[in-house]
């Protein structure tokens, strides 16, 4: 058995929690974040409950089954329940048209969606969902897919815009939090593979008791968590590697894994790195804002009962996605009403409002996603003492599975092999 090294790990998203855990175990792990609490849940808003005070996920993640692997069996092993959730979803006009809507059967596991209202527009988008998962799966399997945007590929076999702008680009845009543009930017297989995957018909999970305590499942093998603690320079030498904060002196590690963002982490490198920050700077970002409220007007009433609602506006650069808090999070359902809007086209009154934050997302376009391919590959064939980890490096959708996956990753080359069989 070989001395346990000394690691750094830089951010405490899930990315940094999941390397935490994994290396945790076998070698002594410091973990830094620039925000005050863990980064995963640095946006969490507190609400009193009944009574109760608790911290609401800000942004609500959730994970689906057939996609997420890594993810579940992570938290299996880490400790953290995971409870079935329903995300089923309405779409309507800006002027409160609802124009499709399902609603979820869950049997055995999987999540069957009915269409509950069949006007026009929820008959061509139905026939062009199953052209889709019929179609698309085919076509990629046949290589005919390969250097295509999303948006190239859909104009190539004439999708229906009923589907393509009024369900299929607002859903994506949501799960990528990105503008309408930007996932017709996506490489199509990366979106196919997702939307293919189950998205419509596995179950959808969420952590039972939210991220507060995915977060200290995670760290517990962490040697020391600190907090408030920007990390601005990065020295690699011979005696290993050396992290400067505004607030002490440089601290010497054996490894360091940098688990920022690929914006964040570009302008950390640059100076012991320049290889890895020019191909980090090609990760696209869009930022974005979720707000959590109390304002039932950002919602049709006829879409009330959707537990997602999307309103969707032709002019706007991206969908409204608002989800009904009470009908995803069980201590709230017999609460007032709670949503959680990213991208408000509608401001909630200002009295309704318990907090917002704003987010940038990394987008994967075919130049990032060949740049990326070329950091794993170099990090695997000649690693360093320097280590990438994060949700943008992996392929698929930047999603808590690929940073999971990536931890995964880093962990493995460092000797500590996932007490999984890894997806
Ligand atoms: C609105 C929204 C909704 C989402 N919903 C879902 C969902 O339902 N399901 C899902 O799977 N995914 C979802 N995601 C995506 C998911 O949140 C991200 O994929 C995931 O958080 C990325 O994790 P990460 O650890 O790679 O990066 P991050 O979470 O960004 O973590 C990086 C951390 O590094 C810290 N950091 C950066 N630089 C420094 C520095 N110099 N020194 C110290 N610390 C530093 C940051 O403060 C941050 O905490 C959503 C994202 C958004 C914005």
């Amino acid at each position: 058995m070989t001395a346990p090294l000394n690691i750094a790990i830089v951010g405490s998203g899930i990315a940094g929690l999941a390397a935490t855990w994994l290396l945790g175990r076998s070698h002594k792990v410091t973990l830094f974040e620039r925000h005050a609490r863990p980064g995963m849940g640095a946006f969490n808003v507190a609400l009193d409950a009944g009574g109760k005070a608790m911290r609401i996920d800000v942004p609500l993640r959730v994970f689906k089954s057939g996609y997420y692997d890594n993810l579940m069996a992570l938290y299996r092993a880490a400790g953290v329940q995971m409870q079935p959730t329903d995300h089923a979803a309405s779409f309507s006009t800006p002027a409160g048209d609802t124009y499709f809507r399902y609603r979820n059967l869950v049997l055995a596991g999987r999540s069957i969606p009915l269409v509950t209202d069949w006007r026009r527009h929820a008959r061509t988008i139905t026939r062009e969902v199953l052209r889709f998962l019929r179609q698309a799966p085919r076509d990629r399997a046949a290589g005919r897919t390969q250097g295509l945007s999303l948006g190239d590929y859909l104009q190539r076999h004439r999708y229906d815009a009923a589907f393509v702008d009024g369900m299929l680009l607002p859903s994506l845009a949501a799960v990528c939090t990105c503008s309408y543009e930007g996932v017709r930017r996506y490489p199509a297989d990366t979106l196919i593979d997702f939307f293919t995957s189950g998205s419509l018909t596995q179950c959808t999970w969420r952590a039972r008791h939210g991220s507060e305590d995915a977060i200290a499942r995670l760290l517990a093998p962490c040697d020391e968590l600190v907090c408030e603690a920007h990390i601005k320079t990065v020295l690699v030498d011979g005696d290993g590697v050396h992290l400067t904060n505004e607030h002490g002196p440089s601290r010497r590690f054996d490894h360091v894994v940098i688990a920022a963002q690929a914006n964040q982490a570009a302008a950390l490198v640059e100076s012991p790195d320049a290889e890895a920050a020019d191909w980090l700077r090609q990760v696209p970002y869009e930022g974005s804002e979720v707000v959590v409220h109390r304002d039932a007007r950002l919602v049709p009433t006829s879409a009330r009962t959707s537990p997602v609602h999307f309103s969707v506006d032709p002019a706007a650069a991206a969908p409204m996605a608002n989800i009904r808090l009470n009908h995803i999070v069980p201590e709230l359902a017999d609460e007032a009403a709670l949503y959680q809007t990213w991208n408000p086209l509608t401001e909630p009154a200002a009295d309704q409002v318990l907090g917002r934050a704003r987010f940038e997302r990394p987008l994967v376009t075919l130049g990032s996603q060949s740049a990326m391919a070329a950091l794993v590959a170099r990090q695997t064939a000649s690693p360093t003492r320097l280590w990438f980890c994060g949700s943008y490096l992996m392929p698929g959708i930047p999603l808590l599975e690929s940073a999971a996956q990536s931890a995964l990753h880093v962990a493995k080359q460092l000797g500590v092999p996932a007490p999984w069989a890894a997806a």
